[in-house]
């Protein structure tokens, strides 16, 4: 059967990319960013992933507001560079992984999730910055990928709690694929960041490092932000890191962080991270596989109930007269 052997979340910025790009590895501006993925990149080479499930959003290359679906599952043999205005990068596609993305897709239907697919869309700096770090792409790129494009850009945005819950969903399609495949769920976006508006420039790096907290010890209270919370708090692009959850959702309850880093350089605060699954306390008439994504009735659990909405607001929103808090 499959399993999923971690997760990795990281910022997808096009910075990154134009810092590959341009060998920007020995400036000291951009240095910290090729330190932050480097261990990444050891720790796939180390574990060999069969697969990456990769989680992102496209920014308006590939899928466009006259057709803008919540979720869209890629199922195609292989995943073209997207052009987004200035020529493709020049990078080998991506394989895809039709046979598991199509048993996740149906599997996540079957779970009362109305995914939408697609096939022949162009990826864009979504996935291709961060898996310039991720991975060497010369002469092919060494790991299939299954993408998972979130719609984040229009309201309607599906919500944190509804992120989570399809990552949780994942996990058992995941975890019920026949063949013995490894695979690694990559959630990419965030972290703090606004480009446009009056708050154009915005980053908030107190809440930034309490969201890397709360999505590793704490990822229930996050499903009970609003969009509009998160983007207070995040800037209007920053609220992006809902995808992070859908990592979360599929992970253990329990999860052990082996490594993060945050490095603001410009407009983005731009995050590394890697989670490995701990166990879960087993819970009296369930197996292991649902114990390890219950969030009902486990002693983990019940130290992470969410407050109620009045109340859950971490420590550093905004109060009605505050402004941000930037330290
Ligand atoms: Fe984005």
């Amino acid at each position: 059967m499959a399993q999923i052997i971690g997760a990795v979340a990281c910022s997808h910025t096009p910075t990154i990319g134009f810092a590959f790009d341009k060998n920007k590895q020995q400036d000291p501006v951009w240095a910290p960013i090729f330190e932050a993925f480097a261990p990444v990149q050891q720790w796939l080479a180390s574990k060999k992933p069969d697969v990456l499930f990769f989680i992102y959003n496209d920014h308006v290359s590939s899928f466009f507001f006259d057709h803008y679906s919540a979720f869209s599952l890629g199922v195609g043999e292989r995943h073209e560079v997207a052009d987004e205005g200035g020529g493709a990068r020049d990078l080998p596609p991506l394989d895809g992984h039709p046979a598991l993305a199509r048993h996740i897709g149906r599997s996540l239907v079957a779970d009362e999730f109305d995914m939408s697919f697609f096939q022949d869309r162009a990826l864009d700096h979504g996935v291709f910055s961060p898996m310039s770090l991720l991975c060497p792409h010369r002469p092919a790129w060494p790991i299939p990928v299954v993408p998972l494009q979130v719609g984040v850009l229009q309201s309607p945005v599906p919500s944190a709690r509804r992120c989570y819950k399809l990552g949780q969903a994942l996990r058992r399609a995941i975890e019920s694929y026949p063949d013995d495949l490894k695979v690694a769920i990559v959630a990419t976006g965030g972290l703090s960041h606004q480009v446009h508006g009056e708050r154009a420039g915005f980053n908030n790096t107190a809440w930034d490092a309490r969201f890397l907290d709360l999505i590793e010890n704490d990822p229930v209270r996050l499903t009970e932000m609003t969009q509009a919370e998160l983007a207070t708090l995040g800037g209007m692009e920053g609220a992006e890191v809902i995808m992070w959850l859908v990592m979360r959702g599929a992970m253990s309850s329990n999860v052990r962080k082996t490594h993060q880093s945050y490095y603001l350089p410009s407009m983005t605060g731009i995050a590394t991270a890697i989670y490995e699954n701990l166990a879960s306390p087993p819970i009296a008439g369930e197996s292991n596989a649902t114990a390890a994504t219950s969030t009902k009735n486990s002693p983990a659990s019940k130290r992470w109930t969410a407050p109620t909405r009045s109340h859950s607001r971490p420590a550093c929103a905004p109060t009605a007269s505050t402004s941000f808090c930037t330290a």
